[in-house]
């Protein structure tokens, strides 16, 4: 069995150079198994680069142990609630470690050869000379150190009472809001998912996700409106202490405890008065 390491000078590299040059790497090695150290740059194109060689391969491993020709991996899984012990048949197999656990790990494997890479293409790489438009300028609808976090939910896109859609209304009272209060702006996932919402609310995208597979933002005080207050979405509150929210439904999920104030109310109409009075 043989066992490359590969380790590297202290140096940068991008990924458009690095990965070809790994790939290159790994497959004239002829090695069966490759051990790289996990710093910024390895960990950033290797993956790309085992891809790209047909070698299998697997980040954070922390220990390995080795019977005969059988080399076992151990890694953490499910955000550190399972150590996970495992091996590959799978050649070349490409480990890529914690850079502390490096020499330990390449000691119990016995590493055959090592292959250095020099700098990296780190003085190629662009540079920042200006930035335009941005900062004080009310384009971005995230603002991570706003105190209010105002949530559009599906509603805004849905028939109100006079079966009608009022999606040039629901824009524009949601935009007015934001630059009035500065608020961030948080949405459902049912909204965002919506063609409808991406053609009308073109100040919002999936990055103003809130929820489960969204954002947890964590500012003072959430304002919820048209939003059904479900479990998914709720859990990327969990860090706004200060919850209130609006919805015609007095049953919804809001007010099963999920919030500190539900005002039972036409959104539209609540946030067409609270503009007015700001
Ligand atoms: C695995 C999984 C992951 C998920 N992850 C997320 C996630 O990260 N984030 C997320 O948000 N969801 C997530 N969801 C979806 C989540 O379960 C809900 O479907 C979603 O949050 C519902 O969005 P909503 O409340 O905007 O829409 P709806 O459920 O359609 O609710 C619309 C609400 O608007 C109200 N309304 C309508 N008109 C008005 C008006 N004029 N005034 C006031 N209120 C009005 C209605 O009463 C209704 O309560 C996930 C689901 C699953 C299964």
């Amino acid at each position: 069995m043989k066992i490359v390491a590969f380790t590297q000078m202290e140096s940068n590299g991008t990924f458009a150079q690095d990965v070809p040059l790994f790939a290159d790497a790994i497959k004239a090695s002829g090695a069966d198994i490759v051990i790289v150290p996990g710093t910024s740059r390895f960990k950033r194109s290797m993956p790309a680069a085992a891809l790209r060689a047909g070698a299998d391969i697997d980040t954070n491993v922390t220990d390995v142990t080795v019977e005969g020709e059988t080399v076992k991996a151990q890694r953490w899984a499910y955000r550190q609630r399972i150590l996970a012990t495992f091996s590959r048949t799978g050649r070349p197999w490409v480990i890529v470690t914690d850079p502390a656990l490096f020499a330990e790990i390449s000691a119990k494997l016995g590493v055959s050869e090592t292959k250095e890479f020099g700098a990296g293409a780190g003085d190629t790489r662009t540079t920042c000379n200006g930035v335009q438009a941005a900062g004080g300028g009310g384009e971005s609808t995230i603002r991570p150190d706003a105190k209010l976090l105002f949530v559009a939910g599906a509603g805004w896109t849905k028939k109100q009472a006079d079966g009608e859609l009022h999606l040039a209304d629901a824009a524009s009272s949601i935009t007015t809001f934001l630059g009035k209060s500065g608020a961030s702006l948080g949405s459902s996932k049912s909204l965002v998912d919506m063609p409808e919402a991406a053609q009308a609310f073109n100040f919002m995208s999936h990055m103003n996700q809130v929820g489960q597979t969204g954002s947890t933002p964590r500012h003072a005080k959430g304002l919820s409106t048209c939003c059904h207050g479900e479990e998914p979405h709720v859990v990327g509150r969990r860090f706004i202490n200060e919850r209130r929210a609006i919805n015609l439904d007095a049953n919804c999920g809001w007010a099963q405890g999920k919030a500190d104030v539900v005002y039972v109310a036409d959104a539209f109409e609540v946030m067409k008065k609270i503009n007015e009075m700001m």
